[in-house]
């Protein structure tokens, strides 16, 4: 799902930076690579690019990362798709 896009601008992430102390853990598990950090300032290279999983929320020692997951996610949708042709029951997560 790499380079995968949903629609602009309806992505729930939000990153309070008053919050964040630059600890990285949101750019290593982000599967989308949405984040960067210089020196101990976090970027947000391209909010479109999320998928709404809500790792990067999990793992944010200082919650300064809102997300609503699953709202947007390709894989979720797509999983249900697969699920539904195949007569199974669709899959509650995603990632
Ligand atoms: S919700 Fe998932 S895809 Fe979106 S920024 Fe966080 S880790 Fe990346
Ligand atoms: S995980 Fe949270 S505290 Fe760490 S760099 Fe990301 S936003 Fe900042």
């Amino acid at each position: 799902m790499r380079g995968y896009r949903y629609l602009d601008h309806t992505a729930t992430l939000q990153v309070d930076p008053q919050r964040c102390v630059g600890c990285g853990l949101c750019v290593t598990v982000c599967p989308h690579r949405l984040f960067a950090l210089e020196g101990r300032a976090l970027r947000v290279l391209d909010p479109d690019l999320c998928m709404e999983c809500g790792a990067c929320a999990r793992n944010c020692p200082s919650g300064a990362i809102a997300v609503t997951p699953g709202v947007g996610c390709a894989a979720a949708i797509l999983a249900g798709w697969v699920s539904r042709l195949l007569g199974r029951k669709a899959p509650t997560r995603c990632c």
